[in-house]
């Protein structure tokens, strides 16, 4: 494997493009800090922090934290501090990040698209329960989000993850943040590849390496083999995604330079041939030009997305063989992106006999209680396991035919519903003001109230509507992506008072088509309007839609 450490020099066989003023990238011999998060990183590895954590500030409890390990390095630990409650959001703007602080953590458990065995389930269930005043949410990224948790409870907790195969680090912070994986790996009758081992192999040599552990900021990385692209692959920093080679067979092609917030790009296509052995490689090679080109000096720029943009694909191919891959790989044209939805829900055939069910809680909202019960389920029926969703949603796999029915009614006791609505289906939700310092309006509660108001209104519904619902710019929840995307924003109400309110984007879609919806600037709702705002566009979309049009169209 060629050297694929940022002290090395490795041969410069390609005219790399200099931007007019210094970005921070440090293959252009630009090392030193341009802004206090840079800063941080050269002052000490956040891969230390954790020694701190541990014989430290656990015991010493939350006032004994640095202050730059806090509100910086604690990140690489899957940490952050929640929202002090009682904040609102148009405070939000005006205030220093201390004020905002409360003395509890939010917790992400990376899953890495693996299955989730009763074991690690009730591992979760019990952190729920015996750690977090029961909350627990299935985020967009396949994580477990824990929220209440306490510095003195961290050991306890890691080691509880520990035993189950499970890990909170660097589920936050810039590296490489949680793995994407189909969560039908290996059973899918229609996959055409299987990227588990690829996705195990990565985590393996990769996470919680020093080599990749001072990122310019936050890397998103994806692995499917399954033809729904089940894995977001277009708004991902790097994705495999599986196809077919005429002569090689299958494999993976490589997308590279995706992303959403505030300065959305869809991922573009290398149009290559991967083999599944050397995607670890390739990964490490993609990571190494987003470390070492990547632009440090402005945060706002600093993902891999601005890079590609500025380079294009060929250029970005020729650096990857050229200085990290020291070889040529294999040209294909990329086949066609899916038409279906890749959320998985539903009864559906394995290639082995047996069957897998997606299930859908509300907007990713489920609890302690809920995966110790998963847990128990999974027992009870000899399931090989769950495996999280990048729609907020989870499937069990391994279900035999004899027992599915009473699968989806043992589900559905426990919240998590295999037949649900359109609105349950394709709604989702980020943290929003609840918990994170940067919301600017509720999220979870406002869906739970959306999604059962337009329930009532339209009960039946012949095609998909996706809502995704963001408390903030960062779009966490994918705000550009779905047919209604709504940002969170101050909104005036009918009375010119400031009240909480959304931006809205219209007609946003990902697969076949990508497309980011339309930001309509008149199209700005008060929460409290939200309800009728959606019931208005879709009535006047059903009503004016000719034969087959989708909402986006
Ligand atoms: Fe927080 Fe904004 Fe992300 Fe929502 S979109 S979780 S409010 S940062």
């Amino acid at each position: 494997m060629p050297d694929l450490r940022f002290d090395s020099q490795p041969p410069r066989a390609t005219e790399i493009p200099r931007p007019k003023r210094a970005e921070g990238q440090w293959s252009l011999g630009q090392r030193e800090p341009l802004n206090k998060n840079e800063q941080s990183k050269k002052d000490d590895d956040p891969l230390n922090v954790r020694d701190r954590i541990l014989y430290t500030y656990s015991k010493k409890g939350f006032d004994s934290i640095d202050p730059a390990d806090l509100r910086g390095r604690f990140r690489w630990m899957g940490l952050y501090t929640q929202r002090k409650p009682g904040i609102d959001g148009g405070r939000t703007g005006s205030m220093e990040e201390e004020e905002l602080d409360d003395r509890f953590f939010m917790m992400r458990v990376r899953s890495d698209g693996a299955l989730l065995n009763a074991k690690a389930l009730r591992a979760l269930g019990s952190i729920g329960t015996d750690f977090a005043r029961n909350s627990a949410d299935i985020s967009d990224r396949q994580n477990i989000q824990f929220h209440w948790i306490q510095i003195e409870d961290v050991p306890a907790i890691w080691e509880r993850l520990d035993e189950a195969g499970l890990s909170s680090l660097e589920a936050c912070g810039d590296g490489p943040r949680p793995f994407l994986g189909s969560p039908v790996a290996g059973v899918a009758a229609d996959e055409i590849i299987d990227g588990t081992p690829a996705l195990e192999e990565i985590k393996r040599r990769y996470l919680n390496n020093k080599d990749f552990s001072n990122l310019p900021r936050k890397f998103k990385t994806s692995v499917t083999g399954h033809p729904s692209l089940d894995t977001v692959p277009a708004i991902n920093d790097v994705s495999f995604v599986g196809v077919v080679h005429p002569e090689h067979g299958p494999g993976f092609d490589l997308w590279v330079g995706g992303g959403l917030s505030t300065n959305p790009m869809f991922a573009q296509k290398l149009g290559v041939w991967i083999p599944l052995d050397e995607v670890p490689d390739a990964w490490a090679g993609v990571t190494g030009i987003f470390r070492d080109y990547g632009y440090r000096r402005l945060r706002s720029k600093a993902r891999l997305k601005f890079l590609v943009a500025d380079w294009g694909v060929e250029k970005f191919r020729e650096v990857l063989e050229n200085e990290y891959l020291e070889k040529k790989l294999v040209s294909m044209d990329s086949p066609p992106v899916s038409t279906e939805s890749g959320d998985h829900v539903g009864v559906h055939a394995q290639k082995d006999g047996n069957f897998y069910i997606g299930a859908a809680p509300v907007v990713g909202r489920i609890n302690g209680e809920t995966l110790t019960g998963l847990g128990d389920l999974v027992e009870k029926f000899a399931l090989a396991g769950a495996r999280l969703t990048a729609q907020q949603k989870l499937v069990v796999l391994g279900v035999a035919p004899a027992d599915v029915d009473a699968v989806v009614a043992g589900l559905l006791e426990l919240g998590l519903d295999a037949k649900p609505s359109n609105w349950r289906r394709n709604t989702m939700a980020c943290t929003g003001i609840e918990y994170c310092k940067l919301a600017i309006v509720d999220t979870k509660e406002r869906s739970r109230a959306l999604i059962a108001e337009l329930e009532k209104r339209f009960p039946e519904l012949d095609t998909p509507i996706t809502v995704n619902v963001n408390g903030c710019p960062n779009a966490c929840a994918r705000t550009q992506t779905a047919d209604i995307g709504l940002k969170g924003m101050i909104a005036l109400d009918e009375d010119g008072n400031q009240v909480e309110g959304f931006q809205v984007h219209l007609g946003g879609g990902i697969g076949m088509h990508d497309t980011f919806g339309k930001k309509l600037r008149a199209h700005k709702v008060t929460s409290a309007g939200l309800d009728d705002y959606i019931t208005n566009v879709v009535t006047a979309y059903l009503a004016d839609r000719t034969d087959g049009e989708s909402f986006a169209a």
